[in-house]
């Protein structure tokens, strides 16, 4: 097949750039002799990869100096307890906003560190929208309240930023630079790298440095936020191989003209799929039209006995992993920065055509 577009919600593509340069370095680095796997996070090598890898994303995120860059390991899940450990600071409850699956799972592991507001949710409607703020119901003694920017099962994602008197916490896993990013509305942003970053291995998180160093009593060693940062994220061995490809995609962002250009590209590559969804009864997107994700665009077909035929057309021209998360079925296409115009556009020609030879 000449061409593969690869539409897996994580891991996920990543630019060929990115696996070109990755791969011309494999064996030797920079007349290193080595492999960046190969080489002691400790060493000047990967100090220097380690510094331009922060560097980098400071300046696309433009982090201010008084948030921590954190390059862990754990994958986002370990953040669901992380954050409570780190950020409760002697409260007992938190705020959290219910929009799916992800959210739900953060809820779920809070609640063993506090007693958990749900603020707000969209249950009821199965996960559809984002409930608007005037509907919240914040507790003033939350120690911070938690969302998830963008859900990566449900396609539902904010397009706005919460604005809250306590720490704002977001899990960002699927929609971290893909637009641009103003990292003062927030206490703590944490993602996993393998949807729009990097490889799987490597979490990032960035916390306002005056939130830490009280964890709860009894906090492992390597879930206090205080000692990675101490410690520039190397108390222990950081996911070095993965920071490494993460830090050529910063270089790549940077490239294409950071996170405004980035924003413009993404805006274009949904309106591709959205368009094509909205203008047809043969596909539907269950999503509130204002809060479809830019990431990941979920679909069903009118008639499900046509998925197979579907996936497997798909397949046959080089449209990869459509498949919809094993718990809601139909179909999602994720187009994180990395998966470049033409392959939706494909898609979307695809789409359109498999509808007309079915109708
Ligand atoms: N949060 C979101 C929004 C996610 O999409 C995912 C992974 N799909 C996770 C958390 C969990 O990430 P991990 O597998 O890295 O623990």
């Amino acid at each position: 097949m000449d061409q593969i577009y690869n539409f897996s919600a994580g891991p996920a593509v990543l630019p060929k750039e990115v696996l070109q340069q990755a791969r011309d370095e494999m064996l030797d680095w920079h007349g290193s002799g080595m492999s960046v796997m190969e080489m002691s996070h400790r060493g000047k090598e990967f100090m220097s990869i380690a510094e331009k890898t922060e560097n980098d994303l400071r300046e696309l995120a433009n982090i201010p100096r008084n948030y921590k860059v954190l390059f862990l390991q754990g994958g986002a899940s370990s953040q669901f307890s992380m954050v409570p450990m780190n950020l409760l600071r002697g409260k007992t409850t938190a705020d959290y906003i219910n929009t799916g699956q992800w959210s739900a799972k953060a809820i779920e592991e809070a609640n063993r560190y506090c007693t958990v507001n749900v603020a707000a949710s969209s249950e009821n409607a199965h996960f559809t929208y984002i409930p608007p703020l005037e509907q919240w119901r914040l507790n003033p003694d939350a120690a911070y309240v938690h969302y998830t920017s963008n859900e990566t099962i449900g396609g539902v994602e904010f397009h706005w930023v919460p604005e809250t008197d306590v720490p704002l916490v977001v899990d960002m896993s699927s929609d971290i630079l893909s637009r641009p990013l103003d990292v003062t509305r927030y206490g703590l942003i944490y993602a996993g790298a393998q949807k729009n970053l990097g490889p799987a291995g490597l979490t990032l998180v960035i916390v306002r440095e005056d939130l830490l160093g009280q964890p709860l009593p009894g906090t492992p060693t390597l879930y206090d936020y205080q000692i990675h940062a101490k410690n520039d994220s190397m108390y222990n061995t950081p996911p070095t191989y993965a920071m490494y490809i993460t830090g050529l995609v910063f270089a790549w962002l940077k490239k294409q003209g950071g996170l405004a250009a980035m924003e413009k590209i993404n805006i274009a590559k949904a309106k591709l799929l959205y368009d094509l969804l909205n203008s047809t009864d043969f596909y539907h997107c269950p999503v509130a039209i204002a809060d479809r994700s830019l990431m990941n665009v979920p679909f069903t077909l009118k008639d499900s006995a046509l998925d197979g035929e579907f996936l497997k057309q798909a397949q046959h021209n080089g449209l990869l992993q459509l498949k919809g998360h094993r718990s809601v079925g139909g179909m999602r296409a994720s187009i994180y920065n990395a998966m470049p115009v033409e392959g939706v556009a494909t898609l979307a020609a695809f789409m359109k055509e498999f509808a007309s030879r079915h109708a």
